[in-house]
Parts: structure tokens; C-alpha cells; sequence
């Protein structure tokens, strides 16, 4: 059995996390990708949104693929999310002969590998670093050095469909009125427009009422 592992805060998640995983489970052979919400930041001052919002929009955006599942391992264990423990835990789930590969895109792969114990989390699993708009993967080798060299059948390198798309622009797009069709499912469009996510000064309640329709308008 070969599991993908697609962490991130997705806040909100959209199309360019869905091609990605989609890409690295028919390219790699996958027989899943889970997809993994990162859990509460343990300090306020870092304005993510809450979990729970992040969590319920992962799993209307992969509703409809079979293969796609969505994971509360890091959302349920407190404190920050570290790789590591996203690893540890979900091996205990899928048991010592499953082969794990966490997906990740050009940005997160080089801030998780230049962080504590690499040579730990390569041993885990087998990483996929997956082209993104404006992150060039040519850095990587020349950045990991001997981290590269000595695990080169561990950090696999991915193409997939580009996507200039991120959480960051969705976020400043509804927070400034502006549209975010095509960038998302309509489902989480959805979502954000009930749950007031994102807005100047959201409520974060589901259940607010909008006038406007957030992919028809
Ligand atoms: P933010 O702007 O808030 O950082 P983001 O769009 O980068 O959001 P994350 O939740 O931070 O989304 O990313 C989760 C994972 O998905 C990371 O490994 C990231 O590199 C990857 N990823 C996000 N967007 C893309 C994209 N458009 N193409 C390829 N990979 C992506
Ligand atoms: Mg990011």
C-alpha cells in the first residue's frame, strides 16, 4: 500500500493543493492522499482561521474524489504542527509496512527539510517536491547539498499542472470583495461566504447571512 500525505493549513484550500495531489497519486501509483489540516496555532497573535472551518472546507473540496481522504491527526494533538509528529502519528494508523510520501510544493519543501532532523523525517517517508509558479525546484539540490546526494531516492521531484493560485491571494481577494471563482470549489466558496470567513472583520460564525452569492456573483 503506497499513501500520499498532503499537509498544509489550507486556509482555504484550492485548486492548486487538489491538482498537486492529484498529480503526485497518478504519477507515484498512490492507492490514497490524505489530505492533512494543520492543527490551532497555540499563540492568537497568528490569525489562522480556526480548525474547525479549515477542516469542514478540506473535506467539501475532495467530497467527490474517491481516492482523496481528510485526516484530524494534527488538528486533534495541541500545540504547533510539526511534520514529524504528522508522520509518527499517521504511521501508527496505517501500520509499519504501509510506504508514506508527503507531498509538498516547491516553498514547504525546502522550509521542512532545512528544519530540525531531515535525515529523521527522510527516513519516514519518501518526500515529493511538486513544481509551484514562482518557486523554482532547480535551488533544491544546491540548497539540501549532501542531504540531496545521500537521499536521492527519497526526495522525489514532481511537474504538475501550474497554478499561480495560493490561500494568501484567495484570503485578500474575498477580504477586498474581489472574486475567487474558478480558483476553489464552489463548495468552499460556499463555505467562506457563510462562515463570513476572511471578510475585514469576520465572524467566523456558519450561519451568517449573505446577500451576495459568492460564485454567481
Ligand atoms: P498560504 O498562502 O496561506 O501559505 P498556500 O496556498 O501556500 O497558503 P498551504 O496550505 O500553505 O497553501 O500549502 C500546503 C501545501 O500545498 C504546501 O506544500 C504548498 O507548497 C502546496 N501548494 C499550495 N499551493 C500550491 C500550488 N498552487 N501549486 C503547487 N503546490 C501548492
Ligand atoms: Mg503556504
Amino acid at each position: 500500500m503506497r499513501v500520499g500525505i498532503m499537509g498544509g493549513t489550507f486556509d482555504p484550500i484550492h485548486y492548486g493543493h487538489l491538482v498537486t495531489a492529484e498529480a503526485a497519486r497518478v504519477e507515484l501509483e498512490l492507492d490514497e492522499v490524505v489530505f492533512v489540516p494543520t492543527g490551532d496555532p497555540p499563540h492568537k497573535a497568528y490569525a489562522v482561521t480556526e480548525a474547525k472551518h479549515r477542516y469542514l472546507m478540506t473535506v467539501l473540496a475532495t467530497l467527490t474524489n474517491p481516492y482523496f481522504s481528510v485526516s484530524r491527526v494534527d488538528m486533534d494533538r495541541d500545540g504547533k504542527t510539526y511534520t514529524i509528529d504528522t508522520l509518527r502519528d499517521l504511521r501508527t494508523v496505517y501500520g509499519p509496512e504501509v510506504e508514506l510520501f508527503f507531498i509538498t510544493g516547491a516553498d514547504a519543501i525546502l522550509e521542512i527539510l532545512t528544519w530540525k532532523n531531515p535525515e529523521e523525517l527522510l527516513r519516514t517517508c519518501v518526500f515529493v517536491a511538486a513544481s509551484r509558479p514562482g518557486h523554482s525546484l532547480d535551488r533544491l539540490q544546491e540548497v539540501l547539498g549532501e542531504l540531496y546526494t545521500n537521499n536521492k531516492d527519497r526526495i522525489r521531484l514532481l511537474q504538475v499542472p501550474a497554478l499561480a493560485i495560493s490561500s494568501t491571494d484567495v484570503r485578500e481577494r474575498v477580504a477586498s470583495g474581489r472574486p475567487i471563482r474558478y480558483l476553489l470549489p464552489e463548495t468552499v466558496a460556499y463555505y467562506i461566504a457563510k462562515a463570513g470567513l476572511y471578510r475585514e472583520h469576520n465572524s467566523g460564525s456558519v450561519g451568517h447571512n449573505t446577500t451576495e452569492d459568492p460564485v454567481t456573483d
